[in-house]
């Protein structure tokens, strides 16, 4: 990849960001669309100060504040299979974030797994590899996911609710996470999970739509429900394994959430994969 970015696309970078942060951007996009460089007039030293003539506003229709949410959600429905939609996140330029990660992190794992758990968004290792959950808190959710028999390898399908790594893993804007869930949205519709798992306090509140604290949502049995769905997702929330890194003490939480997340697809027919 190209690491250089040119000043027009660091400029339509910076619009986008604010419009996906929710700030109508029209009024500035029409004066950097008008603004091709062109010669300033000289001036004569001792001719007054006037300003220039405002610059005509270019005609054209305005895309208005909701313009990436709304082509999010058209390349999102159009997408009949998770790779169609994977090939939609990374043709969509509508989430700044886009402009300053090296590359898109979309998922990883079985296409069609019984399993689907969703993570926040890409770090450092995730940007570099294109793929989530690959860092070091990747290598502890595996091995937790080996506790109860589930693998990317084998029965899980990994994504997250943001695609671009925020810069310095600052949190995600409102604007950035509500362009991408139509994104989310739609995988969880075409993956139509047996248990949906949501790691974390993001990925709960995004996805769930509820603001509850992460440790009243863990390690229940909830039901993740939108319109336009056959039928309700079982959904798990658990700790989220960066947290867990950071808090040590707080494992056997994550181990009896994982343990109900075992039972919970035990009885739902899953098959596990041998204790590693
Ligand atoms: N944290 C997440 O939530 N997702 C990743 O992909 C990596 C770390």
């Amino acid at each position: 990849m190209d690491g250089g970015i040119s000043q027009a696309q660091a400029a339509r970078a910076l619009l986008a960001f604010w419009r996906a942060a929710g700030v109508n951007m029209d009024e500035a996009e029409a004066v950097f669309i008008g603004a091709a460089p062109q010669a300033q007039p000289r001036m004569a030293v001792g001719e007054p100060l006037r300003s220039p003539p405002a610059p005509a506003r270019p005609k054209r229709p305005s895309p208005g504040p909701d313009a990436p949410v709304e082509t999010a959600r058209a390349l999102a429905a159009a997408a009949a299979t998770i790779p169609e939609l994977q090939a939609a996140v990374e043709n969509f330029d509508g989430c700044a974030l886009k402009a300053t990660a090296r590359n898109t992190a979309f998922a990883d794992g079985v296409v069609g797994a019984p399993v689907l758990l969703l993570g926040e968004a890409p770090g450092k290792d995730e940007d570099e590899q294109g793929k989530p959950f690959v860092g070091r808190s990747g290598q502890l959710l595996d091995r937790m996911l080996a506790q109860i028999g589930l693998s990317r390898r084998v029965n899980v399908l990994i994504s997250n609710t943001i695609y671009w790594r925020p810069p310095g893993n600052r949190d995600p804007t409102q604007g950035e996470v509500v362009a991408c869930l139509p994104f989310v949205e739609r995988l969880i519709e075409l993956a139509a999970p047996k248990l949906l798992m949501l790691t974390g306090k993001a990925a709960a509140h995004t996805v769930l739509k509820r603001e509850d604290g992460v440790m009243r949502l863990r390690g229940r049995r909830l039901l993740y429900d939108r319109e336009g769905l056959p039928a309700p997702i079982n959904a798990m929330v658990m700790l989220h394994p960066a947290y867990l890194l950071r808090q040590p003490q707080q494992k056997r939480l994550a181990w009896a959430d994982l343990l109900a997340s075992e039972a919970w697809l035990k009885e739902l027919g899953v098959v596990l994969t041998a204790h590693s």
